[in-house]
């Protein structure tokens, strides 16, 4: 059974998302802040943006650091969110390290199957393929385009369900590895 207190509603946050817990201290507070990775258009320029406040708090019974405020996901990752490790080079470079490590550790192979969610431009599967390794990502936004085109078989998937049926849509059946990139701090209802 899903525990109730890890759904968690938009808004202020007043438990430990993990232990629910009510023995938060805050820590970091730095104000009212705009959604990050949200670019304006050059018509947005002159309206009002939306502020939301950004708290780092940190929970006494289970020691998890976390922010007391959810803004609504399809908020933050609209169709035209930019975010792309792709044209980092310290994080095409972390991710090609974490790639080659998960394979020695899990001793990949020809045939294995690597899904990863919140897979962005597919920056981090690209170090698997590489290997002759299948791949799969699953991304929300309009980013997956570029994945696609640099050859990383992406589906776009806007919740959960869908990302299930492009995940069993695909052979083999068999998952050798399924990853998230900061997905669990997004998806607040996993149901
Ligand atoms: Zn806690």
């Amino acid at each position: 059974m899903y525990p109730e207190h890890h759904i968690i509603k938009n808004g202020h946050i007043d438990k430990c998302q993990i232990c629910n817990s009510n023995k938060l201290n805050l820590i970091l507070d730095l104000g009212q802040q705009r959604l990050c990775d949200t670019l304006l258009t050059k018509e947005m320029l002159d309206q009002q943006e939306t502020k939301y406040p950004l708290r780092m708090v940190w929970c006494e019974e289970c020691s998890l650091a976390q922010i007391d405020y959810c803004v609504d996901g399809n908020l933050v990752y609209h169709p035209d969110y930019p975010y792309r490790p792709g044209i980092t080079k310290e994080l095409v470079e972390y991710q090609n390290c974490m790639s080659k490590s998960l394979i020695s550790k899990y001793n990949l192979k020809q045939g294995n199957f690597v899904v990863v969610l919140g897979s962005n431009d597919g920056t981090l599967l690209t170090g698997f393929k590489e290997y002759g390794i299948k791949v799969l990502g699953v991304e929300p936004t309009n980013i997956e385009k570029i994945a696609n085109q640099n050859g990383i078989d992406c589906a776009t998937a806007p919740n959960i369900q869908s990302a299930i049926k492009a995940i069993s849509s695909k052979e083999p059946k068999c998952l050798s590895i399924i990853g998230s990139l900061y997905t669990a701090g997004r998806v607040l209802n996993l149901n």
